[in-house]
């Protein structure tokens, strides 16, 4: 068994739409970014190719190469998903934990379990999403950024 795990932190912006693991979440504030700036998705992406041995993110999706602008994470995690796929491996489990002050992801937590399970082709039961705040401490707890922390574990297919 391979562990990988993932992390992503993105600046948040008035007027932008807020992504967290391929769910829309109501919010005045959105992830600023290249892509729509999943957090959640960008870490399972990295846990994902950490667990295979394939690198990062940015060596696979650079973010100055215009053909990633404005992409969905979802495609990247499809991608990220084919070369898992190609070294003969399949995910186990995946564990999440996304830090957010507002809104409170509370409602959103099963919806996003749901997606990210379809995602990645796990059952649902195999799929973990946490949510907390950071008790209003540092740039998390003031609004301005979201983060998500993401550990996988990757088994032969
Ligand atoms: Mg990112």
């Amino acid at each position: 068994m391979r562990i990988g795990i993932g992390f992503d932190l993105h600046q948040l912006v008035l007027g932008r739409p807020l992504w967290l693991g391929g769910v829309q979440v109501p919010s005045e504030r959105g992830a600023l970014g290249h892509s729509d700036g999943d957090v959640i998705l960008h870490a399972v992406c990295d846990a994902l190719l950490g667990a295979a041995g394939l690198g990062d993110i940015g060596e696979h999706f650079p973010d100055d190469d215009p053909r990633h602008a404005g992409r969905r994470s979802e495609d990247f995690v499809r991608d990220v998903m084919g070369k898992v796929r190609e070294r003969g491996l399949r995910p186990g489990n995946v564990d999440v934990n996304v830090f957010l002050e507002r809104p409170y992801l509370r409602v959103f937590k099963s919806q996003i379990r749901e997606r990210l399970a379809k995602l990645v082709g796990l059952p649902e039961g195999l799929v973990n999403v946490k949510a907390r705040t950071m008790e209003g401490l540092g740039a998390i707890g003031q609004g301005e950024a979201v983060a998500a922390q993401v550990a996988v574990t990757l088994v032969d297919a």
